[in-house]
């Protein structure tokens, strides 16, 4: 076989020496990036090079070392299993365990009196909420409204059937639930994610929470660079990546064809190709200075209509656990409390956050996850502040139940106010849904002469799995694949 090989390999230099060797600039080494990246290097691209604005790869894939463990302050679950391109990869080498029978965490709910709801009702509530979600892609077909309208009624009625529930309580439920299910949107409320949004969405079949043992989601970015399993055939990525090299312009003008590019230090690089990937967010900010010329009047709506959610974690680690391994603690606010929170601008973020939840191999951490508005404005705040208000309201209403201790480590987010970031993830919401805008629509490259010169990459271009990790990684993928199909290359390893 190695004759082939040699053949193909000479296939291929013919090409890239008698054509010159595109250039390409990939800015961000965030999961895209870092997958386009890995795709033109094995298909034998060689002048590859990535522009990243921070310190360090990954972007929102962000695991990081904290109180002997590592821990995903970004993406952290692989959802789905067939179809999905990060369990394609991890599964074989044994990196991922789904959650299943054996590892099941269950609901822990508690009110902000301190009372803890019988455990066989947090159960039939769980139950509920993940058969009414099972339910929502069918019910919501067709819809042009919010998912709001859909999941209220039904939770209303299947709430009523519950004996002991009165008017109250019934709605605080329904807020518990509101939180829990917008928490994959990053929204700040339900009435914000558009059902046509929500459908759209492609689930794969398998577990949707799968978690990576006791390593974090980073590990993806070792495969995808091919250093892991085997750091012998690491692809030259990390050598081609430069840090701290935040790209404030790309000026695809030039009259010879190529693009300019020019980082915030003064550095300027010229490509064939660019491939952009910062956040949604990010481009939200930044379109009208990114761009030279500005960027055509359908992408700029497009970047305007889409929206991007916001998200953040709290890690606490503490001396033992205190807690049941096997259940996550939910947050179920007493309406009058609520009320007094809603009224308190610097007490009402603590309403975004909607449980502490268990962290699979860590068996010592709790994750506190906020939503939307509170997750922004958590960010902002003092970390020590936003660290001792999440646990008094730990000790409101948990601290009945269980003999809490101090937490001996905390770690939080910064994605809302961070800007390589602006937020944690894009989703299709009603105003989304009303400008009659696409992901594809971000998606689409601008041509000069027929040829792909500004590309786009990143979550929000995907028009069935954003806001994830797996979805970021094929439209890296997809964007080599047009440079690969523009330039008809052979894989010389194949
Ligand atoms: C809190 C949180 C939890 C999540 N949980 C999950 C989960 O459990 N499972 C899952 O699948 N997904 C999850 N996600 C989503 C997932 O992490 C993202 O969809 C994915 O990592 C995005 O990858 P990307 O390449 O599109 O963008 P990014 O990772 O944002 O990469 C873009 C890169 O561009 C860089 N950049 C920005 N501006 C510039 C500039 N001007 N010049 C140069 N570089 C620049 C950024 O620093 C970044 O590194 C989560 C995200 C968050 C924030």
């Amino acid at each position: 076989m190695w004759w082939l090989y040699a053949a193909l390999g000479f296939v291929y230099l013919l090409h890239f020496t008698t054509a010159e060797e595109p250039k390409i600039v990939i800015i961000g080494a965030g999961a895209s990036g870092i997958a386009a990246a890995s795709k033109l290097y094995e298909h034998g691209f060689q002048d590859v090079i990535i522009l990243e604005a921070e310190n360090r790869i990954g972007g929102r894939v962000y695991t990081t070392w904290f109180d002997e463990s590592w821990v995903d302050l970004g993406g952290q679950w692989v959802h789905g299993e067939t179809g999905n391109a990060a369990f394609k990869l991890a599964a074989p080498l044994e990196l991922l365990e789904a959650s299943g029978e054996k590892n099941w965490v269950e609901f822990d709910i508690h009110n902000s009196k301190g009372v803890r709801l019988p455990l066989d009702l947090s159960q039939n509530l769980m139950a509920l909420l993940t058969n009414v979600s099972g339910e929502a892609n069918e019910a919501l077909a067709g819809n042009n409204g919010s998912i709001a309208d859909f999941f209220t009624a039904k939770f209303n009625i299947e709430l009523q059937k519950y004996p002991t529930f009165n008017e109250t309580l019934v709605k605080e439920v329904l807020k518990m639930f509101e939180g829990l299910t917008i928490a994959t949107d990053s929204s700040d409320n339900w009435t914000d994610i558009s059902a046509t949004g929500y459908t759209a969405y492609q689930d794969y079949p398998g577990s949707n929470i799968v978690n990576w043992k006791d390593r974090g989601y980073g590990t993806i970015l070792d495969v995808l660079m091919k250093k892991y399993p085997n750091p012998e055939e690491e692809l030259p990525i990390m050598n081609n990546t430069l840090l701290n090299s935040e790209v404030v312009n790309v000026n695809y003008n030039a009259t010879d064809k190529k693009v300019l590019i020019e980082t915030s230090n003064g550095q300027k690089y010229t490509a064939d190709h660019v491939i952009v990937t910062p956040s949604l967010g990010v481009l939200k900010e930044q379109y009208e200075t990114l761009f030279t010329p500005q960027l055509p009047e359908s992408k700029v709506k497009t970047i305007k209509g889409l929206s991007m959610g916001s998200a953040a974690k709290i890690y606490l680690s503490f001396e033992a656990p205190w807690w049941s391994s096997n259940r996550d603690l939910i947050l179920l606010w007493d309406e009058m409390d609520r009320q007094e929170y809603e009224n308190d601008t610097s007490k009402k973020w603590l309403l975004d956050l909607i449980g502490f939840f268990t962290v699979a191999h860590r068996p010592r951490m709790l994750c506190a996850w906020i939503n939307g508005a509170g997750a922004r404005y958590m960010e902002a705040l003092p970390e020590n502040q936003a660290f001792n208000e999440a646990f008094t309201l730990l000790n409101k209403f948990f601290g009945n139940s269980y003999n809490i201790t101090r937490p001996t480590a905390y770690l939080r987010t910064n994605w809302s106010n961070n800007k390589h970031f602006r937020g944690a993830y894009s989703f299709r919401s009603v105003e989304s849904q009303r400008s009659g805008v696409w992901a594809n629509e971000l998606a689409a490259p601008l041509l000069v002469d027929g040829k792909p010169i500004v590309m786009f990459a990143g979550e929000a271009t995907n028009s069935q799995r954003w806001a994830s990790v797996d979805g970021a990684i094929d439209t890296g993928f997809r964007e080599a694949d047009r440079l690969i199909e523009l330039y008809n290359t052979k894989n010389p390893s194949q």
